[in-house]
């Protein structure tokens, strides 16, 4: 039974902002403050079903991975054991390693509302039959995990968290760990070394953390966003949810535009979405400027021109456009910013960032970095052009993991596109750009 008095819900409206609605708030971050605003009403809806049944219910929202990569939520709490008599433990862990470049919607996230996290960690913990759940932020964030701590502390000083939550005779152990600023650490199997102490470095797959994940025991790994849209969907049920988004892509979600844009920053809409509305949201393109390039999902989706503005931003309308959704980091860059310089920005990220585990990767960032400079110093040629293409031939598909295939998108969608440039680059000896005047890539 429920022993905490919560206050009557607020009947929510199907609409956007969900996840940021009270981040402008007077200290949203606080217990008393979240609890005000339908906060733990999620799990108390949770709490009165059966796992199984929390489980059905986050499947039949459609609710798909917000980290990346859309996997079905409730498909992913599905294939950890069901029986409570299974011999190994069940684990959740959150990534909050978010660090693909331009993704910044985890962060503002945990730092605003953290309690919508442990709402929705002590709700997936309950459905897979976890009794520890780790939350894995960046090392680097340093007032995210103090808050983070805060929160957990909050709950576990009113019986959210501990023994016996809720008086509903379930348990819950909730870990914040900070890790060490390695990007290879958001790839879920590298997060889970590192969790155990070991060097982060990827591991093969299959078997998936669902089977053998954290001290080899059936884990489930998800993204800060879609754990923190979940409270959501027990609040306000499946209908609600899917009555946002498209069929395939439903609810909503946060897109961060940075780069050349009026206003920067999150921007919440239901999936489906086009560029060209969120943009009417921003403010447009910086005044007297026009889009000439941007990602649909960080650096490792293939770039999109001002031809795409009109493309729906959910995984299937990105996906026929060809790129990826990915993070939704909307990194827009308008005439002003060469694109070999951005695309060799990228690809040294990509290279100091490789874990070395593999030859593709770990050889083929470094060649890539050495043509890419060439080409943007001038000094390269038109064969250069060719190998570039080459080189990231034999990284894309050959790696061990998907950062070496996020390291060959930004390179092989700008051929694509802007192949004319890169020439330009060689035929007149160096960049026709001034770097001054993008500011983004100076
Ligand atoms: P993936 O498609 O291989 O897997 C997605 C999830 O589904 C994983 O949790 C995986 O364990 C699970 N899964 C897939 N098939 C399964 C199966 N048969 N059985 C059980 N579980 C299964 O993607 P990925 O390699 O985990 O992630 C790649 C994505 O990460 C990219 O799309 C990229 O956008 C994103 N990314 C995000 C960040 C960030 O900062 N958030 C950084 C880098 C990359
Ligand atoms: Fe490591 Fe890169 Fe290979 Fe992934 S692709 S295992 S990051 S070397």
């Amino acid at each position: 039974m429920i022993a905490i008095d919560l206050p009557t819900p607020d009947a929510e409206p199907a609409q956007v902002p969900v996840l940021s609605r009270y981040w402008s708030d007077d200290e949203p971050w606080l217990l008393r403050n979240y609890v005000r605003r339908n906060g733990y009403q999620g799990l108390k809806a949770a709490l009165q079903m059966p796992p199984d049944e929390v489980i059905e219910l986050v499947k039949a929202s459609g609710l798909r991975g917000r980290g990346g990569a859309g996997f079905p939520v409730g498909t992913k709490w599905s294939f950890i054991p069901q029986r409570e008599d299974h011999p190994k433990p069940h684990y959740l862990v959150v990534n909050a390693d978010e660090s693909e470049p331009g993704t910044c919607k985890d962060m503002p996230l945990m730092l605003a509302t953290p309690h919508t996290l442990v709402e929705g960690v002590i709700i997936a913990a309950y459905a897979i039959r976890a009794r520890h759940a780790f939350i894995y932020v960046r090392g680097e964030v340093a007032s995210v995990i103090r808050r983070l701590r805060a929160a957990v502390d909050e709950a576990y000083e009113i019986g959210l968290l501990g023994t016996h939550i809720f008086g509903s005779g379930f348990d819950l152990d909730v870990v914040v760990h900070a890790g060490a600023g390695a990007y290879i650490c958001g790839e879920e199997t590298a997060l889970l070394d590192s969790l155990e102490g070991r060097r982060g470095q990827p591991r093969l797959r299959p078997p998936f953390p669902a089977s053998e994940g954290l001290y080899a025991s059936p884990t489930v790994v998800n993204n800060v966003e879609s754990i923190a849209s979940v409270p959501s969907i027990l609040r306000n049920g499946v209908d609600w949810f899917r009555s946002m988004g498209t069929e395939k892509s439903p609810g909503f979600t946060l897109y961060s535009l940075s780069g050349h844009v009026t206003r920067p920053g999150q921007y919440e809409a239901p999936l489906g979405v086009t560029l060209r509305e969120l943009l009417d949201l921003a403010g447009g393109i910086r005044a007297g400027h026009e889009l000439k390039f941007w990602t649909p999902g960080g650096s490792s989706t293939p770039m999109f021109t001002a031809d795409h503005l009109d493309v729906p931003l959910d995984y299937e309308g990105v996906s026929a456009a060809g790129s990826m959704l990915g993070t939704k980091a909307v990194q827009l860059f308008d005439e002003t910013t060469c694109v070999v310089r951005a695309v060799l920005r990228w690809t040294e990220f990509y290279k100091h960032e490789s874990c070395g585990k593999c030859t593709p990767c770990r050889e083929g960032t470094y060649w890539l970095v050495e043509i890419l400079q060439r080409i943007e110093d001038g000094t390269g040629t038109e064969a250069d052009i060719e190998l570039l293409a080459e080189t990231t031939g034999n990284v894309v598909g050959k790696s061990f993991c998907a950062l070496g295939d996020g390291a060959g998108s930004p390179i092989t969608s700008s051929l694509e596109y802007f192949r004319d440039e890169y020439l330009a680059h060689v035929r007149d000896g160096g960049c026709p750009f001034d770097p001054a005047l993008s500011t983004v890539f100076p």
